[in-house]
């Protein structure tokens, strides 16, 4: 196979998700601080206590309730989504990218809030060092990883076929199985840190490969 286009997932591929979590909870903190006679220390330290304990599912609610605080949960979920970012993208990343779009097309396809992804492809500068970017949540809920369009878009818009193309992602639940259907190769990142590091599923939904830095995309 030739592979002419490199497509990557965004979350726990090319930087730490949980680093976006706790700059979020940092801005919400902050916030909340300003409003109420608590530290934004102490709140930040509940959110992520929390977080980690629980799941991030309720975490503002669980946090105000526990301080007796009485905020509109709606306004510090849009905050969240809606702050400036303080994340870097991972070292063997950076390198990659830099390396890969010497000779190489580079897209990205990411799920999630609208909003908040680009806000991560902004603060890691990912705009112009991408040829192709699709944010999912612009394209709707039912369009999001496996959903076939995405990968599509991609290959469509840079002009290649999917054969052409290999698609590195961390999530065995959405990122590969659809890919591989399609004709691209598939990678899997198993790093030390994020969700879904220690997840193994059946054949269909495993990338054609694992590696455990991405610098072994360039190894070769
Ligand atoms: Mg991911």
């Amino acid at each position: 196979m030739i592979e002419k286009v490199y497509i990557f997932d965004l979350d726990d591929t090319l930087f730490e998700e949980h680093s976006y979590v706790r700059s979020g909870f940092f801005a919400v903190a902050s916030e909340i601080s300003k409003q109420h006679p608590v530290s934004e220390e102490k709140i930040y330290d509940l959110l992520v206590e929390t977080w980690l304990k629980l799941g991030r599912g309720r975490v503002f609610n669980i946090v105000c309730a526990k301080l007796k605080i009485d905020l509109d949960i709606q306004k510090l979920v849009y905050l969240y989504r809606n702050h400036k970012p303080q994340i870097k993208l991972y070292e063997d990343a950076e390198t990659v990218i830099t390396q890969l779009s010497r000779n190489y097309k580079l897209g990205l396809i990411t799920d999630g809030n609208s909003q908040m992804q680009w806000s991560k492809i902004k603060a890691l500068n990912l705009e112009e060092r991408f040829d192709c970017i699709v944010v999912t949540g612009d394209l709707g809920r039912d369009f999001w990883k496996p959903h076939e369009l995405p990968y599509k878009k991609v290959v469509e818009s840079l002009n290649m076929s999917y054969d052409q193309c290999v698609y590195i992602g961390d999530n065995p639940n959405k990122d590969f199985i659809t890919a591989s259907k399609l004709g691209m190769g598939t990678v899997r990142i198993i790093r030390d840190v994020g969700d879904h590091m220690k997840l193994t599923l059946s054949k269909e939904y495993e990338a054609d490969r694992n590696i455990y830095s991405l610098l072994e995309l360039i190894d070769k």
